[in-house]
């Protein structure tokens, strides 16, 4: 294990990170006021939004008044990206000739967000990446793996260059397939890697099966988790933190956004918000009025300080996470508990009963005789709802299917309050993803 670092050494940026809340709250309602005001200068999106809504800049008086700022929504983008000139149309704050790099959103769920950067904007980036890097214990001693193709994607690009700028020794693993890359690693002397979830348990599973290596003796010292839900959550942490014998630790980031949320060393079952950088707000998800109490479930708004190029106010994430009690570490940057714990448009009624997918996930990670892959799939039979599980089983069970079948109905209806349909299959069944991956298929519409 590693040494526990303490004092400022524990920072990346000791006086943001430890400010006290009533200075933070300053701080933050300064920057606010000053990237609203260059939004509404520069940005015809923003402007026009603005003006619909009678708000002007000025009326930024008191804290409170936050909440009369208009949310805008990722379709306010793909509406003011689809005005000439292309490709950024009405949402770009700068001349064409500063941008210097460009990412996109996936299009998981639909047309993609195209994000320029100014070099400023990128420099941010990694400076947001590097506060995460660092409070998971990240050391210039570091040999850090990165397991995706570098494309147009942000989050293996922010990685890398916030490695860099820690003093991390890089290694791109770009168009090596799985194995190679733990090969890579293997002959390397690698101590940590980032992946998504999945790929993480993916990796490990191809390491014990395809090269016969026990991914627990790689060496390991920690996993950067970031790109879907899950690392803050225990059972799913638990799982990975296990087959590799090292820690785990969860980060946040969105690519209109920036890497806004990360987990610290003390690991306070959530993440910190940076709050520096930015202003996370939780609001209800029907009336949006802020929920500032714990342990009360809520939509994730989110003010990117200080990106200039295509600003990033009060944005809906549809993300779900809710208030946490504060950390020991020393962090007066807030905690979201469990971490992020789905997306608002995943959460659905199944039978009348709200049923959010990463419940799920959490009962299949917590079962041993289960495999890493699953499916959810809801249908509509004869006007009823069916919800069917389709996961695969961890090779050499020996308990009955039956008994299994008995103990993982019994989790899922007290997780969810939901009868499954439960399918059990061979192990190495479904498609293994590298990136994000479409576990839960509802099919009613
Ligand atoms: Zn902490």
């Amino acid at each position: 294990m590693e040494v526990e670092v303490r004092g400022v050494e524990r920072y990346w940026n000791p006086i943001l990170e430890t400010l006290p809340p009533l200075k933070l709250k300053a701080y933050q309602f300064k920057k606010f006021k000053r990237i609203i005001a260059w939004a509404y200068e520069k940005s015809k999106l923003y402007r026009s939004i603005y003006d619909k809504a009678g708000f002007k800049p000025e009326h930024l008086k008191k804290w409170d008044d936050i909440s009369k700022v208009p949310i805008v929504e990722k379709e306010d983008y793909l509406t003011a990206q689809a005005k000439e000139p292309w490709p950024y149309g009405d949402s770009l704050c700068v001349p064409l000739e500063k941008v210097t790099t460009y990412h996109q959103t996936s299009g998981i769920t639909g047309q993609p967000v195209y994000q320029p950067e100014t070099w400023q904007d990128w420099e941010w980036w990694s400076e947001t990446w590097a506060f995460a890097l660092w409070a998971h214990g990240f050391r210039n001693n570091d040999r850090v793996l990165i397991p995706f193709g570098y494309n147009v994607y942000m989050a293996s690009w922010a990685g890398h260059y916030a490695s860099e700028k820690i003093g991390c020794e890089v290694v791109p693993g770009g168009i090596l397939n799985t194995e190679e890359r733990i090969l890579k690693m293997r002959e390397l002397g690698v101590t940590s890697f980032m992946a998504t979830p999945s790929y993480a348990l993916n990796m490990a599973e191809v390491c014990r099966n395809n090269l016969g290596m026990d991914p627990r003796e790689m060496g390991i010292k920690k996993i950067l988790c970031s790109g879907e839900p899950g690392a803050s959550v225990p059972n799913i942490k638990k799982r990975i933190e296990e087959v590799w014998n090292t820690k785990v630790y969860d980060q946040v980031s969105a690519t209109e956004v920036g890497g806004w949320a990360y987990e610290c060393a003390s690991q306070p079952e959530g993440l910190h918000v940076n709050e520096a950088f930015f202003l996370v707000e939780l609001v209800d998800v029907d009336t949006r009025e802020p929920i500032e109490e714990l342990n009360v479930p809520g939509k994730i708004v989110i003010t990117a300080f200080d990106q200039y190029a295509q600003p990033c106010i009060r944005f809906d994430t549809k993300d779900i996470s809710m208030w946490g009690k504060p950390c020991d570490c020393g962090r007066t940057f807030r905690i979201l508990k469990d971490g992020i714990h789905g997306r608002v448009d995943h959460i659905t009624k199944i039978k009348g009963v709200l049923f959010n997918p990463v419940s799920v996930e959490d009962v299949v990670r917590s079962t041993p005789e289960l495999g890493d892959e699953y499916e959810i799939i809801v249908k509509k039979e004869r006007e009823v709802d069916e919800v069917t599980l389709r996961v695969e089983l961890a090779p050499d069970v020996s308990i009955p299917e039956d008994e299994i079948k008995r103990k993982l109905s019994r989790q899922l209806r007290l997780k969810t309050n939901l009868s499954f349909n439960l399918e059990l299959l061979p192990p190495h069944t479904l498609p293994r993803p590298e990136v994000k991956v479409k576990r839960f298929k509802d099919y009613r519409i």
